[in-house]
């Protein structure tokens, strides 16, 4: 296999650079897209080594095309991430100290609760609570929609998580900065936020919704696979992916 980077891999990667985040079906019909606009072999399956071949050139730059699962849909997806573990690097040039203190306690609220979720209500009370600079309701609403519009977070009837593309860059920062707090699914061992606690308080073990699903299919009694306490939450649907999903 080929290690050199040819005009389709830089391609791919101005894309993702423009895009930050991309589905697999979207990542998939772009590959295709680049060997096609530049003459080159095409492998419906050989996406993974193509993009190897290019985060072999960009590890230098401490970057990395790195797949990930969507907390919500249990979709893969595929993000350009940036793998410092300095606080918030990329995000610091787009948003003011005041802002970026916003989105940290946010980020308190969210690795704090058991659901993974943070009310717009308790996040509009702490902007009164900032050091820096407090921000009016308005200024804080207005950065919630920026926040989500940049893919940071997702909103769903007035309560925030993080996004695919915030939980696969940021990891490495949650990870240090909140240690303990974080915990890892018992089924694909990434971090888990949006997802289910097992009950039985020797055990509470953490499965991603879309891990619970696809675990607990077709079993009548379910049980934690780590205890053997019978499962007391609902079991979501396993969803199938569709190519227009975007978040
Ligand atoms: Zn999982
Ligand atoms: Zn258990």
């Amino acid at each position: 296999m080929s290690r050199q980077m040819g005009d389709s891999h830089r391609r791919f990667l101005q894309t993702m650079m423009a895009n930050g985040i991309i589905d697999e079906q979207g990542a998939k019909s772009l590959y295709h897209h680049c060997c096609e606009t530049h003459n080159t072999q095409h492998a419906p399956d050989k996406l993974d080594d193509f993009i190897e071949t290019i985060n072999s050139k960009l590890q230098p730059l401490f970057m990395q095309i790195r797949k990930g699962m969507s907390e919500d849909n249990g979709h893969q997806y595929y993000a350009l991430v940036i793998m410092a573990e300095t606080e918030v690097t990329r995000m610091s040039l787009d948003y003011a100290d005041n802002e970026l203190e916003l989105f940290r306690k946010t980020m308190d609220l969210i690795v704090g609760s058991e659901n993974g979720k943070a009310s717009s209500t308790d996040i509009l009370n702490i902007s009164d609570t900032l050091t820096t600079k407090k921000l009016k309701k308005s200024e804080t609403e207005h950065l919630l929609n920026r926040l989500v519009h940049d893919k940071w977070l997702n909103e769903k009837r007035g309560e925030y998580t993080f996004s695919t593309r915030c939980i696969m860059e940021m990891e490495p920062y949650i990870r240090t900065v909140y240690q303990d707090q974080v915990k890892v699914c018992h089924i694909c061992h990434n971090v888990a936020f949006q997802c289910q606690m097992c009950e039985n308080p020797l055990c509470g073990i953490k499965i991603h919704n879309p891990c619970v699903a696809r675990y607990f299919k077709g079993r009548t009694e379910p049980r934690c696979p780590a205890c053997d306490d019978f499962w007391p939450h609902e079991i979501p649907e396993v969803r199938q992916p569709h190519s227009q999903s975007r978040r």
